[in-house]
């Protein structure tokens, strides 16, 4: 660090000194280690078994971009095929009602299809099917691969020669077609066109031990986010048991993570709920140390009750990156152009500094950016230190000294988690900040950290590096896990039964 730069740091540490009022500390309790019943806890033999899914990828065109989610269910789903259970998978995708509302207001297109679980069902079917060991029942008339094109949501093209002449024989009409097509088991798996009602009723009753029906889209009927408990109780007359294994959706009290479990005798955890809620547990209630925690993203406001809770928790280090350290360095004085910075929360990015240094948590902000020029984003890419940084430039990912000065910090940490990307990632070269951090996360761990990554573009960063294996634990939750983190309750787990 040059001398410059150590006199500013001393300036602004005078100045933490002499104008701060101590704060008060943060109150919030941490969720104690939650002893909920997992689906090996209970007899799930021939039993209808209602899991609760967090299927919410992303789709373009029909075809699953990032299938993270989906694998992290399979071992429950396996699982509850080879105890003989009669398996009705529910999820969310995507906020179809929340849409079409902004749409309608806006006079913008609707798209209905970007909302339908129906490319899910496609995709379980080709890659879950032929894996395991259940011969199809009767009823299936075509093994799967066989009828690949078969139910693909959009009428009746690419039918069996075997089914078409059925069809004709029967002379359907489309809605009836569209049933049969539905009733079809291909493989041990079908699909509903709705998640309630008589006809999903008669679906689950055609269900054998070891087969499957994926559910439409929950949050087509808004009594699924309202968790209202007329609907609550109509997804709780499908079945005899119910597991959530959707930590994704784990923070909101919904009919199908909450209100269901009203209704029903068994409400017990899944597997990779139960592996997500042991590795956040772990790290939060007894992490071993050094604990660095590693935070990014844009928004402070949504990350202020993490940072709270990570600094009464003692965390060793938090590391702030991203576009939210801008807030941090806007409240110290320092001008930072026009990087997003959110001007609400200076007060309370101050707050939280105070906070660290009474807790003796070493607060780590970067100290170079990559920034470009707003009149010309294009050429005028360069690393600069915070300090330089004028009024016409934008901060858009940390700098190579951060990326050290990170690294330096991560080195023999014992537990490490991180929620958020250094930068602008989605836009190249700005996601080499973000990159760099996994690669450190990854070496960490290989070191023999034990390493934690929530989020959304931070799991991305992980994935684009082909890091995954390399991480401890990859959370499929982002609020979820920012709320766990936060020391919050998450009503999913709270409505699950207690061992
Ligand atoms: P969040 O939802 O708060 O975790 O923020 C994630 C978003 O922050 C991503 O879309 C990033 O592109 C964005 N982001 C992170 N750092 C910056 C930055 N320096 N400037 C602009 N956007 C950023």
């Amino acid at each position: 660090m040059d001398k410059k730069r150590l006199e500013n740091r001393m300036v602004f540490l005078v100045f933490l000194l002499v104008f701060f009022i101590p704060v008060k500390s943060c109150k919030k309790s941490f969720q104690r280690f939650m002893n909920k019943k997992t689906i090996k806890d209970i007899d799930i033999k021939g039993k209808r078994v209602f899991i609760r899914v967090d299927f919410n990828v992303p789709i373009k065109n029909g075809k699953i971009e990032d299938d993270t989610r989906i694998q992290g269910a399979m071992s429950t789903i396996k699982y509850a095929i080879e105890e003989g259970a009669k398996i009705i998978l529910a999820s969310h995708l995507g906020r179809p009602l929340k849409d079409k509302e902004k749409a309608e207001e806006k006079g913008m297109p609707y798209d209905a299809n970007k909302y339908s679980l129906k490319p899910v069902y496609e995709y379980l079917r080709q890659i879950f099917v032929p894996e395991n060991s259940i011969k199809p029942n009767e009823k299936n008339l075509e093994t799967p691969e066989a009828t690949s094109e078969f139910d693909n949501g959009h009428g009746n093209s690419g039918l069996t020669p075997q089914l078409q002449k059925r069809v004709d024989m029967l002379q359907m009409n489309s809605s009836e077609l569209e049933d049969l097509i539905q009733n079809q088991m291909h493989g041990q798996i079908c699909f509903a066109n709705d998640c309630v009602g008589d006809k999903v009723k008669q679906k689950v009753e055609n269900l054998k031990k070891g087969e499957v029906l994926l559910l439409e889209n929950l949050r087509l009927h808004a009594e699924e986010e309202a968790n209202d408990k007329g609907f609550a109780k109509q997804l709780a007359e499908l079945c005899d048991v119910y597991v959530n294994d959707a930590f994704g959706a784990a923070h909101r009290a919904h009919a199908s993570t909450d209100g269901i479990t009203k209704f029903v005798n068994d409400s017990v955890a899944g597997l990779l709920m139960e592996k997500e809620l042991n590795f956040l547990s772990k790290a939060l209630n007894d992490p071993e140390r050094p604990f660095v925690a590693i935070l990014g993203g844009a928004k402070v406001s949504d990350k202020i009750p993490v940072i709270e809770s990570l600094i009464e928790r003692k965390v060793d280090k938090l590391l702030i990156g991203g576009a939210m350290a801008y807030t941090f360095f806007k409240a110290k004085g320092y001008t930072i152009g026009k990087s997003l910075v959110e001007d609400a929360m200076m007060p309370k990015a101050l707050e939280v500094e105070q906070m660290a240094h009474e807790h003796g948590v070493e607060l780590i902000l970067p100290t170079d950016h990559q920034v470009v020029d707003s009149y010309d984003p294009l050429n005028s890419r360069k690393t600069i230190p915070i300090e330089f940084t004028n009024k016409g430039l934008v901060g858009l990912d940390i700098g190579i000294e951060t990326i050290q000065i990170f690294r330096q910090a991560l080195e023999g940490a014992k537990t490490i988690v991180w929620n958020g990307p250094m930068g602008m990632f989605e836009e190249k070269p700005f996601d080499e900040g973000t990159i760099a951090i996994a690669n450190a996360v990854a070496d960490v761990t290989a070191a023999g950290a034990t390493s934690i990554v929530g989020g959304g573009d931070s799991v991305s960063a992980i994935n684009q590096a082909n890091l995954d294996d390399k991480i401890s634990h990859i959370s499929t939750g982002g609020g979820a896990t920012l709320e766990f983190l936060a020391g919050e309750e998450l009503p999913g787990v709270a409505a699950l039964d207690d061992k």
